[in-house]
Formats: C-alpha cells, sequence, structure tokens
C-alpha cells in the first residue's frame, strides 16, 4: 500500500489522462563513500536526472533536483533538507560509488516520514536491484534501466487510486517486492526518439549536455554499454543546441558533454558546431571522444565551436592490457588522434588504467613510453576496479563464484588486483607513484613542445588555449603539485606565445601577476599597462596594475586607476589602502 493520503495537490492535466493527484518528489544525487581526485567525475548530477525531472514536471508532479554529492562529511544538511522538503517519494540516482550514501539517506528519510516512498535508480540501481530489495527495507523500488518512462508510469500508479490495494501492473522496468521476495517487469524498451523527450533546460539549468545515447564498443572494465545500450541513439543538432542556448542565456557559458563518445556521427557533430556559431553562441565546452573516432576537420570545427578539451580512455601502454580490456584501440590511432587535437588548440585529456590483468613493471613502461610519444597536456591515472555490470565483474563471479553479497561490505568498490594474486597492493601502489612522478616530471616539456595548426581563424582560439594552459601551471590545478617542475617558467612561455596569436587579458594578467611575484613591478607595470590600453574594461588587469604601483609606492597612479572601478569587490579594498597612504603622506 504506497498511496499517501496527504497527496492532494492536484496537477494539470496530461494529454486525455483524467487529472491525477499531482506529487512531490525529490530526485536527489548522493555523495561518493570515498573523496574523488577530479570532482567532475562525480560531483555532477547526471543528465538522467533532468530529463526524469522533466518528464515528471510535465506530467504535473512537483519535482525537485537535490545534488548531495558534496554532503558525505554534513549528513545533518542531508536531514534538514528532508524535514524541510517533506517529499511524497525520493528518487535515488544510484551509481556503484555513492550506493551505500543512498541507503543511508533512504534509511533516515524513512525514519523522518515513515510514509514516503523511496525509489533507487540508475546504473547502480539497475544492476543491483535485487541486492537492494533483498537487504534493504528502506529501498521500495527500483528503476531498472532508462527510467524516464518506468519512473513516469511508476509515479502515476503510486498517485492513483491502485496503489492502495495493488502492486503495480503493466509497468516496464521496474522491480519491487512480491510476497516479500524481489521481483522485476519486463526490460522496458529504450526511449527510441531522444528529441521526443522533454528538454529539460525548459525546468532546470545544468552543465551537461548529451547528443548520444549508448556505445558500441565492449571495454571490460565498463558498465555504460549495458545500461544504455550497444546501439546508438541521438539527438538531432536542434535539440542539443537549442538546449545549449536555453543555458547559455540564463547565465552558463562552459558546459561538459558527457556523451561516452560524442565524435560517432561526424556529420552530426560538425552540424552541432555550425550551428554553435551560426547561432553566435559564445561558450566553451569539455568533450569525451574515442582515439578512432576523430580527424582534422571534425577537430576544425569543434575548436571554432568552443570546445576547450577532448578526453580519451587510452587506458595503457601496453597493446596486451588493452586487448584484456577489451580496448579495440591501435597506438596509431592513439599518437593520431592526441597530435591532431592539440593542434587545433584542444587540450587533450589521457585517461588510464594501472593494476591490471598482466600488469607488471614493463607494461608500466609502455605506459610511459607512450606518454612520451603522445604528450599529454592533462593525464588521469586509475587503480582498475570492478562494477556490477561489467564484463569484468561478471567473469570475476563465474571464475570465484562470489556473489552481489560483496557489495553488503561498506565498500565502494573491489579493486583488481585484490582478486588477482599475481598482484600486490604495495606493487600497484608502486605503480601509480610511478606513473605519476614520471609524468609529472616530463609535463612542462609537454607543455612547451606544443605545435599548433597554422590557420588564421584559430589564432584566436590558439591565444586562449595557449594562456588557458598557462594559468593551469601558474594558478590553477598544476600550480599545486610539488612534482611537476619549473611551473612558473612555462606559465611565462606559454602566455607569451599565446599573445603571438592573438591579444587576449588573460595573458597580459598573467605575465603581470608573475612579474609581482618576483617583485619585478616595473616590469609588472609595463605589461599591465599595456594589456589595459587594449581591455580597458578589464576590471582584473586594472587591479593588478594598481597593485603593482602601490608596491612602488605610487599611490596616487594606483588611485587614478582604481577610480573608475570603485564598487567592484575587487577593487574597493585597494581604493581605501590607497586613499589611506595618499592622506597619510599629506
Ligand atoms: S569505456 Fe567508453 S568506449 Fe569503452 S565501452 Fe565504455 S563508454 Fe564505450
Amino acid at each position: 500500500m504506497w498511496l499517501r493520503s496527504r497527496c492532494l495537490r492536484m496537477g494539470p492535466p496530461f494529454d486525455d489522462a483524467p487529472p491525477q493527484p499531482s506529487m512531490k518528489i525529490l530526485l536527489a544525487y548522493p555523495y561518493c563513500l570515498e573523496d574523488r581526485i577530479h570532482v567532475e567525475d562525480a560531483g555532477v548530477v547526471p543528465m538522467g536526472v533532468y530529463f526524469v525531472g522533466a518528464v515528471l514536471r510535465e506530467t504535473g508532479h512537483e519535482v525537485t533536483i537535490a545534488n548531495w554529492s558534496a554532503l558525505r562529511d554534513r549528513p545533518e544538511e542531508v536531514e534538514r533538507a528532508l524535514r524541510a522538503e517533506r517529499p511524497d517519494v525520493i528518487g535515488f540516482s544510484v551509481l556503484n560509488a555513492n550506493r551505500w550514501a543512498a541507503l543511508d539517506i533512504a534509511e533516515s528519510a524513512k525514519r523522518i516520514d515513515p510514509k514516503v516512498v523511496t525509489v533507487f535508480g540508475g546504473i547502480g540501481a539497475s544492476t543491483l536491484w535485487k541486492h537492494f530489495l533483498t537487504h534493504f527495507p528502506a529501498v521500495d523500488f527500483a528503476v531498472v534501466g532508462e527510467g524516464e518512462r518506468s519512473f513516469a508510469a511508476l509515479i502515476a500508479w503510486l498517485a492513483s487510486a491502485d496503489a492502495r490495494t495493488e502492486e503495480p501492473k503493466g509497468i516496464p522496468g521496474i522491480a519491487f517486492r512480491r510476497a516479500g521476495r524481489p521481483f522485476c517487469s519486463e526490460d522496458a524498451e529504450p526511449v527510441r526518439d531522444l528529441d521526443a523527450l522533454p528538454d529539460p533546460s525548459r525546468h532546470f539549468t545544468y552543465r551537461h549536455l548529451a547528443l548520444t545515447r549508448g556505445c558500441p564498443m565492449k571495454c571490460s572494465f565498463c558498465g555504460s554499454p549495458r545500461f544504455w545500450g550497444s546501439r546508438v541513439r541521438f539527438h538531432s543538432p536542434q535539440y542539443f543546441v537549442d538546449q545549449m542556448e536555453r543555458l547559455h542565456r540564463r547565465g552558463e557559458n562552459f558546459f561538459f558533454v558527457s556523451d561516452d563518445t560524442f565524435t560517432l556521427d561526424k556529420d552530426r557533430v560538425v552540424a552541432v558546431c555550425r550551428e554553435i556559431l551560426r547561432r553566435k553562441l559564445s561558450v566553451s565546452w569539455a568533450a569525451i571522444s574515442h582515439v578512432s573516432m576523430v580527424d582534422a576537420d571534425i577537430l576544425y570545427w569543434m575548436r571554432r565551436a568552443g570546445c576547450i578539451q577532448i578526453s580519451y580512455g587510452v587506458e595503457s601502454g601496453s597493446p596486451e592490457i588493452r586487448r584484456r580490456l577489451g580496448k579495440s584501440i591501435s597506438d596509431e590511432h592513439i599518437r593520431s588522434a592526441f597530435s591532431l587535437t592539440v593542434s587545433h588548440g584542444i587540450l587533450a585529456r589521457a585517461y588510464f588504467i594501472y593494476g591490471c590483468p598482466g600488469e607488471n613493471w614493463e607494461t608500466i613502461e609502455e605506459t610511459l613510453s607512450l606518454i612520451e610519444a603522445i604528450r599529454p597536456l592533462s593525464a588521469v591515472f586509475y587503480i582498475l576496479d570492478l562494477f556490477p555490470g561489467t564484463a569484468l565483474y561478471e567473469d570475476y563471479r563465474k571464475r570465484s563464484g562470489a556473489t552481489d553479497d560483496i557489495w553488503l561490505r561498506r565498500i565502494e568498490d573491489v579493486l583488481y588486483f585484490e582478486i588477482d594474486p599475481s598482484l600486490s597492493s604495495e606493487q600497484v601502489t608502486a605503480f601509480g607513484a610511478r606513473l605519476r612522478s614520471r609524468y609529472y616530471e616530463r609535463l612542462p616539456r609537454y607543455a612547451e613542445s606544443v605545435e599548433l595548426i597554422d590557420r588564421k581563424e584559430l589564432y584566436g582560439p590558439h591565444a586562449e588555449f595557449l594562456s588557458r594552459l598557462a594559468m593551469t601551471f601558474e594558478c590553477g590545478d598544476y600550480a599545486g603539485v610539488d612534482a611537476i617542475p619549473d611551473k612558473e617558467r612555462v606559465a611565462e612561455t606559454l602566455y607569451r606565445r599565446s599573445l603571438r596569436y592573438a591579444k587576449v587579458p588573460r595573458a597580459y594578467l598573467g605575465l603581470g601577476i608573475l612579474a609581482q611575484k618576483r617583485r619585478d613591478y616595473d616590469g609588472s607595470i609595463e605589461v599591465l599597462a599595456e594589456g589595459l590600453r587594449r581591455f580597458p574594461r578589464d576590471p582584473q588587469l586594472g587591479v593588478c596594475l594598481a597593485v603593482s604601483h602601490m608596491n612602488t609606492g605610487d599611490f596616487p597612479r594606483a588611485l587614478e586607476i582604481l577610480r573608475p572601478l570603485e564598487g567592484h569587490p575587487e577593487a574597493d579594498s585597494y581604493i581605501e589602502a590607497c586613499r589611506r597612504a595618499v592622506s597619510e603622506r599629506r
């Protein structure tokens, strides 16, 4: 009996269906069990949640989306939100890594309100629905597979009078307890026409976009093909760019394009890029691709349309390990993709996995040789782990006789080396340390050896690319990494190179700050003054120039530069200091 007696808010009618009580639905994205090195990998609410939210809103329900991914150390905030929100239904977006938080929150939600209905969805729920329904009474339902239709049908049933006495019938893709035992209905059909889904940007603001669903590859460590299917479905360029434009008008300038492989259909991607350019959207975005699916033409259009970063799964420098991981790419593909990508002024990020079947010091050296050949400007190194829904996990279960009960342990995942007697924890830790330290040692050389294609229309983007990279060394992600040598020298070289392509304020500012750090205030004044002459409305250049003058004791000149910036948060404290200094001197 699932119906809540207080669900009496009436929503607008949907199609010709009779009006049903609207429900108050909270869609939550819980925190992972462990800290993340790269927040963007697990800190962003998956796109599917926004689609589910849009479908539910358009059927008259009240929907809130809560990103709780950063609240691991503040569970009391989650409880406070639950008490304030008092939802009828909570839908949890579950990954393997955040399943424990989802379970904990579901339990506290039931403590706060025993009538609340909890629904687990997402890739974690789709693979472990039986496990959740067997062991965790706080989980009422699971949505198995793509959530939009199944979740909407489940909510419609919950809102109906039938929910008082019956179990849900005729709803594909949901799991629940039948006579106390886990039961799953038939598989739901994947959404064929993706454009038929309501555009979530009409209802929510977010920074992730996707053009596709599905991946035709078969990497043994990845659960994506099983969830989304190996047949790829596409949004139209129009749908994609409409969404981007709507979000951009609301102030979003940077997007993560989170398709497994954005460049699967070259013509479609080029059409997207041309449309972004036609609409003059001043946006930048990062995408994920596959080394065998890019060429100079597609990269040219992507760069012109604002793409600044492409992530590629390289996994290993050992062809044998790549084969064992089901990664069908050649060294030639990898080299070509990296060289073409960076030559277009797009940062090529390489994802590597270590601690794999057959890993040893020789294969680690092979990976380091490949890194030397492709010179990635960003690299992420992960230890191979096992997730439900992957071929590696299924193989492990078959070989070992293990069951999903292993997930009753309060762990995020099982690291592959824990089940392979030929690998030890110490050894794998040493592999990782070697990969990272050698990579960081060489990174300045990689950054300084970037070669960009000579096309005039890309000079502006090249200047942006080089100055952004310089900033990463000067004050961004790399600035705090002790293992990277000569960071300020690299930043200076890159800033100066960027100015040879086009004048960008970021480069003047960076050079000015670097000179300040060296206490070369005259040098700093020279470069910042030139920057300010070219970009007189740039407040950061003005403030920074004024600070250099203050350091030389020329407070009247600093005040003169700062006066037009009065009211700007970065300028006010300096204006005050200058006024004090000037009046003290009088
Ligand atoms: S790792 Fe990437 S290419 Fe491989 S199956 Fe997963 S999504 Fe597809």
